[in-house]
């Protein structure tokens, strides 16, 4: 079906053409535009690769929408990118020894998680979808907005949250619990860490529902109609910083291993990802392990009995201890998503991060 849709050859080229440039400006400008983080994960000849096999894919899909006369200003936009990408150097850019300037944004971090979470996801949800939806659905480019934006300034994002939890951490300091957690082998801290930081997010998942002022930043997250791998990055910039912060606070203070921190960030990326998934495989008693997608589009239903359910992302165990566990036994599916008053949630990541700010009353009805 995505193969023979008419926009795919098109946008396919555009967005691979677009990638492409961005990763030879990264070539380019690898102190100011990459992570330090990210690239001892990746090697520049891998980067390169997949650089090569991006800039042949644009020129072949682009022409061929050219060709058929398919939406061909997008086209021709994929295959323009792919052309400066090429004239820039493509390939063959040298990258030399370089300062570490102090602060740097993660272009590479958005090229990859996008190029790779496309290439996982846009096919599943073709294929195993629970709802039939357009790729490229109503609103679209606000998410991959927030995405850009989240993935981009993914280090002072990184920097507002240790700053506000590393100084609370240091003055409750819990010496007795943390040497028992520090005792304890790597997989055990890991299990222990996902339960603790879950409790806290639910915790504090149930405060935005219930609380009118908290409710407005949280209500930009429940704005998407469609839900799928892109929807969960429309989250407020305030949601992030707050979220991150009181979710890191108790890992910090309890004194788990790093080791033990860095699994548990890998692994809320890719949850929270799977958990918004338009993939509806039935999972069986699955679900009420881990929370997987059909678990998660129920705290998304535009329903009345589920807006205060279904609060964990990563154990459904969390909810049942918080009393706010639902799940239709059936396998059945939201028939709606979205918040309540729709009018409340203005559309655009301008308009909605300004949203929580404004005086209007009519925005906090979704609690009461
Ligand atoms: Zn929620
Ligand atoms: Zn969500």
């Amino acid at each position: 079906m995505l193969l023979t849709h008419r926009l795919f050859l098109p946008y396919a080229a555009c967005f691979l053409g677009t990638l492409a440039l961005l990763t030879v400006l990264c070539f380019h400008f690898p102190e100011q535009l990459t992570s330090q983080e990210l690239r001892a994960v990746y090697t520049a000849d891998f980067a390169r690769a997949t650089l090569l096999v991006g800039l042949i894919a644009t020129f072949v899909l682009g022409t061929a929408a050219v060709l058929r006369d398919q939406s061909r200003p997008v086209a021709l936009t994929g295959l323009a990118a792919a052309t400066a990408a090429v004239l820039l150097g493509g390939t063959s850019v040298e990258v030399g020894d370089f300062e570490q300037t102090p602060y740097s944004l993660g272009l590479d971090w958005f090229v990859l998680s996008l190029f790779f979470s496309a290439l996982v996801f846009i096919p599943l949800e073709q294929y195993l979808a629970h709802r039939q939806t357009p790729v490229l659905r109503n609103g679209w480019r606000t998410d991959v907005t927030y995405f850009f934006l989240s993935h981009v300034f993914v280090q002072f994002i990184l920097l507002a949250v240790t700053a506000s939890t590393s100084t609370v951490a240091a003055r409750v300091a819990l010496p007795a619990v943390s040497d028992v957690v520090g005792a304890m082998p790597g997989w055990a801290q890991f299990l222990l860490a996902v339960l603790v930081a879950d409790l806290a997010q639910a915790t504090l998942h149930r405060a935005y529902h219930r609380i009118s002022t908290l409710w407005r930043f949280h209500a930009v997250h429940h704005s998407s109609r469609d839900l799928d791998w892109l929807a969960g990055s429309r989250i407020h910039f305030v949601e992030t910083v707050l979220t991150r912060s009181i979710v890191l606070l108790p890992l910090l203070v309890l004194g788990f291993s790093t080791a033990a921190v860095n699994a548990y960030v890998v692994l809320v990326g890719l949850q929270a990802v799977v958990a918004h998934a338009n993939i509806g495989v039935r999972f069986g008693w699955l679900e009420y392990l881990i929370v997987l997608p059909r678990y998660h589009h129920w705290h998304h239903a535009r329903h009345v009995d589920y807006w205060d359910r279904n609060y964990a992302i990563h154990l459904p165990l969390v909810d049942m201890l918080m009393g706010s566990f639902k799940l239709p036994r059936d396998g059945s599916w939201p028939e709606e998503y979205g918040v309540l008053k729709l009018e409340t949630v203005p559309n655009g990541i301008v308009a909605q991060h300004l949203m929580p700010f404004s005086s209007r009353t009519t925005y906090d009805d979704y609690v009461a």
